[in-house]
């Protein structure tokens, strides 16, 4: 179970069926890396911020500024008044200095103003009389006129300083300063025109109460500019007030808000700030002092304030975003980096090959990896539960089928000897059927009566001794089969501990086999010293350790015996055949017997079987039989002769002759004369020679005809081919042949019997002559050819330029009585094979290419022979 696991590679496992929802799943969220993500996220965030900044901030600003601007314009409306009275409070305190001035006091000292008088106030133009002429009061105070007032009420002296008139409306007015409650400083209408009025009372050098002082100053553009008092007006405008008619009676600055404009039509452009004046309790009409604000500065400031915040907050987002996204960028970049890692080894350590994305987030990636790490240990864990189920399945399979498969038999039984099981073998080998048998006492049922009580022993020591239960124990027994036959058998106990109980597996091995094939290894064993030929055991030192009776006429020859040493030249070659590790084969020839032993090494257990055969009949028919080939041999050359006697007699014929004419021609010298020695001498030479001659040839036929036990000698090949050359010389003329003979210029030396080489090439070349008559004479040629050959080898070829040989008759040349020829015996070829082959040669025959035949004979040259 274990090795199929591992053979099943854990990640990829079904990786093919677990790709595809990972992979298929379009998400381009999935695709962004993290950092990237991180990035849209920040600039994502900020961006939304902004917009939501951009809605909420700028409100709250205006409404911030609403407040603060509703604050700093009553602030600026206090002050403007504050300046105002100061303005007004200086006019009082100069007309007080004025009226208290030493001038006045002198001027009026002799004056007398009388009650009745009702002359016009003289006017002046210049500075009266009762004035200091400095101009040090002229710089506080614009007054239009400043009258001297008596006591009455009745205005004596007008100084005049500008070229206003004096207003008509002037006289109610005096009543009221005239009277007791009356206010040193009044604003009041003179006409429709706003005017200051201040008053002080004027006493003589004498402290006499003369009257009054008063100073009239019109509230003009002028003087409303000049009591702020040098303060910059531009976005600022203030003003009086009819605050019951809601009309302006007076402006710092005419062309914005000329006097008589209504306050409704300046609200739309103005921000009023309406003021009344609790000091000027004298006054006539209801006044206020109004401060006003153009819209379009308030705007100007406002959009200056929004723009200033605008900026703070476009770089406070900017900073924010950034630091943010920055922050953000670096710890996903180490994030993505670290989840990377974990998904690069979740991979090897899955054995994924790329079954998922491995770009992008690297977050959807690892979920990834861990989704597939889970399926595929739920995977894993299914298949080992199958397996696991599967396995136990087949054990148990295996378990039933290993019993029933098993070549023994095999008897499960309690404590108490009975049968609980037992397999197909068992029921086989003893013939019961299973029914019949469980629950029956094994040891009645199946044990011969004399192994009963044993076995009975056997469980009993193993039910007392409970420690050895672990062992088996064996014994040789005989079983009953149901017919009642024996079996021999061995019997092993094999107790099995279960949870409650012991039970017993009895295994019953049938030894029938075992006891028939000892049978056969003990014939095997004897079958050596059946042998009727020679065996025999020797060791490496030379000892023989067996040899079966056959071996007798060996030990007698080598004279020793079992257990013994061999003789000192056999221990010898022994121990060759030891070292070489190959067989070895040789005879022994002894007195009356001879034998071919075949020693065969057995290296690893030290030891040579040798194998002998007495071979003396073989020899002997051996002899005989080249006894017989020699007899053949020498009939086909008696018959070669025989065939060669006409050219033979022929060739005798001539030197007979020329002996007959030169014996003649002697007799006749003799006859006539007695002188002619020299010729005498010369005719009897030839005599001579010619009967030598002949007589050559004669022994030449001797030799070849004369039976000779075969005698091999060293010859040179090339004399022997002139030999034969000369013997068929005469036929050779009569086929009008040449002979050419191409020998070797090195001399060719064999180890050959010369008679039955010479009988072969006779043969070749006769043949080759036959051939030859057979076409035209002048297309006639007939070559012998010697040459020494690679490996120590001598080739003679005989070569014509005959008809050539039929492919039918190529099979068939070297087969006994096969001929083409009328006269022919067909054994030529045949004995030339015979000798050839005995000389340890090889002759074969070709057809040539241009016509003819090549007959070719290899045979060992003398040198390699003889060494
Ligand atoms: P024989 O010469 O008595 O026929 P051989 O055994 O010498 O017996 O030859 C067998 C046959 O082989 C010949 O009959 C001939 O047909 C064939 N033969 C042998 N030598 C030649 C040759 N040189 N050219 C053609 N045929 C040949």
């Amino acid at each position: 179970m274990q090795q199929r696991l591992a053979t099943v590679p854990f990640g990829r496992h079904n990786a093919g069926t677990m790709q595809s929802p990972l992979i298929s799943r379009p998400n381009l969220l999935r695709r962004i890396p993290m950092p990237l993500l991180a990035i849209l996220v920040g600039l994502f965030c900020g961006l939304f911020v902004w917009l939501v900044l951009e809605q909420v901030q700028p409100r709250a600003l205006k409404s911030i500024f609403a407040d603060e601007l509703k604050v700093r314009l009553e602030q600026q409306a206090r002050e403007t008044l504050i300046r105002y009275n100061n303005y007004v409070t200086a006019h009082t305190s100069t007309i007080r200095l004025l009226a208290n001035h030493r001038k006045l006091s002198q001027y009026l000292e002799p004056v007398h103003w009388l009650e009745s008088d009702r002359e016009v106030p003289f006017v002046y133009y210049n500075t009266p009389p009762w004035l200091p002429n400095t101009a040090l009061w002229r710089t506080l105070i614009q007054p239009s006129h400043i009258l001297l007032i008596d006591k009455q009420g009745r205005t004596r002296e007008i100084y005049q300083v500008g070229k206003r008139n004096l207003p008509s409306e002037l006289a109610g007015i005096n009543e009221l300063f005239s009277s007791e409650n009356r206010v040193q400083a009044l604003l009041t209408t003179l006409g429709d025109e706003p005017y200051l009025l201040v008053s002080e009372t004027a006493e003589d050098a004498t402290g006499t109460v003369m009257g009054l002082l008063m100073m009239m100053a019109p509230i003009d553009e002028q003087f409303l500019t000049s009591s702020q008092q040098g303060v910059a007006l531009d976005d600022v405008v203030v003003g009086l007030l009819d605050a019951d008619e809601q009309r302006f009676l007076s402006s710092s600055d005419y062309k914005r808000l000329p006097p008589g404009v209504l306050m409704e039509k300046v609200e739309h452009d103005y921000q009023v700030t309406d003021q009344s004046f609790f000091e000027y309790e004298g006054s006539t009409i209801n006044i206020q002092f109004a401060t006003l604000v153009p819209n379009t500065v308030m705007e100007v400031i406002r959009g200056r304030v929004a723009g200033l915040e605008r900026r703070q907050r476009i770089i406070t987002a900017t900073a924010f975003v950034t630091i943010f996204t920055l922050v953000f960028y670096l710890l996903s970049e180490r994030l993505n980096r670290i989840l990377r890692r974990i998904s690069l080894f979740s991979r090897r350590a899955l054995g994924e090959a790329q079954p998922i994305i491995e770009q992008g987030n690297q977050l959807f990636v690892l979920e990834d990896w861990i989704k597939q790490f889970i399926r595929l240990v739920r995977d894993a864990r299914d298949e080992m539960r199958q397996q696991h189920e599967f396995e136990m399945q087949e054990s148990e399979a295996l378990k039933r089928t290993i019993m029933e498969a098993a070549l023994d038999s095999i008897v499960t039984i309690d404590e108490t000897g009975r049968i609980i099981e037992f397999n197909n073998t068992a029921a086989q080998t003893l013939g019961h059927d299973r029914d019949e048998v469980i629950g029956e006492s094994f040891a009645e049922l199946m044990l011969d009566v004399k192994n009963q009580p044993v076995f009975r022993n056997m469980l009993n020591s193993f039910l007392e001794n409970p420690g050895d239960q672990k062992e088996e124990v064996q014994h040789e027994m005989w079983a009953v089969t149901r017919e009642g036959n024996q079996l021999p058998v061995e019997i092993a106990i094999k107790p099995i501990q279960l949870q409650t109980r012991v039970v017993f597996t009895v295994y019953m091995h049938d030894m029938s086999n075992r006891r028939r094939a000892e049978q056969v290894i003990r014939s095997l064993a004897k079958f050596p010293s059946e042998s009727p030929s020679p065996v025999l055991r020797v060791n490496q030192p030379g000892v023989i350790i067996y040899a079966n009776a056959a071996s007798a006429p060996l030990l007698e020859y080598w004279g020793c015996e079992q257990g013994q040493t061999l003789p000192l030249y056999w221990k010898k070659r022994i121990s060759d055949v030891f070292l070489s590790g190959k067989d070895w084969e040789s005879q022994l020839v002894s007195d009356d017997r001879i034998y071919s032993l075949l020693i065969t090494p057995v290296v690893d257990l030290g030891y040579v079987n040798i194998y002998g055969r007495d071979i003396t009949a073989v020899r002997q028919a051996e002899h005989q039989a080249r006894e017989h080939q020699q007899e053949l041999i020498h009939v086909c050359r008696l018959s070669t002769m025989g065939e060669m006697a006409t050219g033979l007699a022929h060739e005798l014929n001539q030197p007979l002759s020329a002996i007959a004419n030169y014996a003649n021609g002697c007799v006749r010298r003799l006859q006539l004369s007695g002188n002619g020695g020299d010729d005498i001498l010369h005719a009897l030479g030839q005599i001579n020679s010619q009967a030598d001659r002949a007589g050559e040839i004669i022994k030449r036929l001797r030799s070849l005809i004369g039976k000779q036990p075969p005698i091999r000698s060293v010859a040179d090949i090339n004399q022997l081919v002139k030999e034969v050359c000369s013997f068929v010389e005469f036929q050779a003329r009569k086929a009008n042949v040449v002979i050419e003979q191409e020998l070797s210029l090195v001399l060719l030396k064999a180890r050959v019997d010369v008679v039955q080489i010479e009988q072969v090439l006779l043969n070749l070349v006769r043949n080759a002559l036959d051939a030859l008559l057979e076409i035209q004479e002048d297309e006639r040629s007939l070559i012998i050819r010697t040459s020494c050959q690679a490996g120590g080898y001598i080739l003679i070829e005989v070569l014509d330029s005959g008809p050539g040989i039929q492919d039918e008759a190529m099979g068939r040349l070297f087969e006994p009585f096969y001929t083409t020829k009328q006269s022919g015996m067909g054994m030529g070829l045949v004995i030339s094979q015979t000798i050839i082959e005995d000389h340890n040669g090889k002759i074969s025959a070709e057809r040539l290419e241009e016509g003819g035949t090549r007959f070719s004979i290899m045979i060992p040259s003398g040198e390699e022979r003889d060494g």
